[in-house]
């Protein structure tokens, strides 16, 4: 193997786990495996770290947190805010992507006993991947952590067009004046608010009638006038039909209207980072999901494991890495020929079902935990909601101006199932609702959880009181 790929020391090719892809989830994966004891090598062809480091969670928070933060104290008298530094924010979203160099993470990875190799894996049979021309054969697994990658939409010429992914969106160094966003999903909504905040002019358009569809209606509706206040040009219950770049970019929506941008965005979903992966070698499908059980391990094979992104179960950093946790401890565990058990042990991510949080970092933010009211009606519960304005607690009055805060509840039984917080300063409020979902809480007993007065958490008392058992 040339050297210049040679991370670590390769000087045998059988290991007891390979790992393919050391994003986030691939260095768990890894950094748990060895610490059960086990010898592991993981492949990256880019940078180790993977997207979430250089071109997702990172860069894209770096970009907001000043935004959010600006809004914030707009929102106050007596705080003066100057308009945003815009070159200062893209040196400090900079600085957290270590300027694309993953020499920390890989002296962080080789430190942790983990074998690194720059080079893209292919599986070439049971357990066996080659990399650069050198087959690597795993005594005991082979975990696919290769994550996702920006879909393209069959429009007509948008390939042509050279659109922005979610990479430039976060690596570009300068806002353009105009841009035009396709998909009102998590990644359109929040660069949208970057890049408005941050100086353009932005226009977004999204199939259906309100933006963030997965999440609750209301926080959509939200969500999305709150778009339109801070200025972007959100066209609802529209598609793209046709994109055209000379010079600027013409995207000719379905109704036979036009906008014009300097670039367009795609934000219009992911697909499985497995096209070239030689899945076909065992009798997989290229380009496929690969669909696994709670201990991450993939249908069907009893040596293969996938984790994040890849397996599609929730395409978020931390679910990737609990998931990457489990993984990790149950190869270890079965290597060493333990028993692996159940439902919410540290061999089960169960909390994939029905437990997952996710905060869009719109400007408020949005944060939910769970079902949301369709999903458990859905999933056939006898379902309860309850909603309240987080303007009207003492906590959220203070905390800001004309607070735009609204927070709900999802009850089963006397069981919180799902819960959603939107508001400034929201992002930290929906680990209480994790816990109590997670932990099974009683809704009797959770209303013993007092809020500190005054701070905006007083809303789940107001929203506990609603329930016949708060
Ligand atoms: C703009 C944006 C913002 C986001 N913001 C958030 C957020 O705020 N919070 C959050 O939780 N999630 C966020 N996400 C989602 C998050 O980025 C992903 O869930 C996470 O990065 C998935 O991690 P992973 O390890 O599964 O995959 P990845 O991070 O994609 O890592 C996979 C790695 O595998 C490598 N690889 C692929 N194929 C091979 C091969 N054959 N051989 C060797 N290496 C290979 C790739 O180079 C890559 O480094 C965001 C996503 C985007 C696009």
């Amino acid at each position: 193997m040339p050297h210049d790929h040679l991370v670590g020391d390769l000087s045998d090719t059988t290991f007891d786990v390979i790992v393919v892809g050391a994003g986030s989830t691939g260095e768990n994966v890894a950094d748990y495996a060895v610490r059960g004891g086990l010898s592991v090598v993981m492949l990256e062809s880019e940078l180790v770290g993977g997207e979430c480091s250089y071109w997702a969670c990172m860069p894209s928070k770096a970009l907001l947190r000043p935004v959010e933060l600006a809004s914030e104290a707009r929102a106050l008298p007596g705080v003066s805010v100057g308009p945003l530094d815009v070159e200062a924010v893209f040196a400090r979203r900079d600085a957290f992507t270590s300027h694309w160099k993953d020499d920390s993470q890989i002296s962080w990875a080789t430190g942790a006993g983990i074998v690194v190799v720059r080079g893209h894996g292919r599986l070439t049979g049971e357990k066996q991947v080659v990399v650069d021309g050198v087959t690597l054969t795993a005594r005991h697994a082979v975990v696919i952590a290769t994550g996702s990658a920006p879909a393209l939409p069959p429009v007509e010429g948008l390939a042509e067009a050279h659109p922005w992914t979610a990479r430039q969106a976060t690596s570009a160094t300068q806002a353009p004046g105009r841009l035009a966003v396709l998909g009102g999903g998590v990644i359109g909504v929040e660069m949208a608010f970057a890049y408005q905040a941050l100086g353009s002019q932005v226009a977004l358009v999204e199939r259906g009638e309100r933006v963030l569809a997965n999440n609750e209606p209301e926080a959509g509706r939200r969500v999305l006038q709150a778009l339109r206040d801070a200025g972007v040009d959100v066209r609802t219950g529209a598609s793209a039909r046709q994109v055209s770049r000379d010079g600027t970019v013409t995207i000719t929506l379905d109704d036979d209207t036009t906008i014009e941008a300097d670039e367009v965005l795609v934000a219009a979903g992911r697909r499985a980072n497995t096209d070239d992966l030689g899945l076909e070698s065992i009798g997989l499908t290229p380009g496929d999901w690969l669909s696994v059980d709670d201990t991450m391990r993939v249908e069907g094979v009893d040596w293969l494991y996938a984790a994040g992104d890849v397996n599609h179960r929730a395409l978020l950093t931390h679910m990737g890495k609990y998931q990457a946790r489990v993984a990790g401890t149950v190869i270890a565990a079965r290597a060493k020929g333990e028993q692996v058990t159940g439902a919410w042990t540290k061999h089960a991510a169960t909390a994939d079902h029905d437990v997952v949080p996710q905060v869009v970092f719109s400007d408020p933010p949005l944060a939910s935990v769970g079902l949301t009211e369709k999903a458990a009606r859905a999933k056939g519960l006898d379902v309860t909601t309850v909603s309240y304005e987080i303007g009207d607690t003492a906590g959220g009055s203070l905390y800001a101006d004309d607070n735009p805060g609204w927070a709900q509840l999802v009850v089963a039984g006397d069981r919180l199932v799902g819960a959603t917080f939107y508001g400034p300063g929201v992002t930290e409020m929906v680990h209480a609702a994790t816990v109590a979902i997670v932990g099974e809480v009683p809704l009797q007993r959770l209303w013993h959880a007092v809020s500190s007065y005054p701070t905006q958490t007083e809303v789940w008392l107001r929203l506990l009181d609603q329930l016949p058992h708060g």
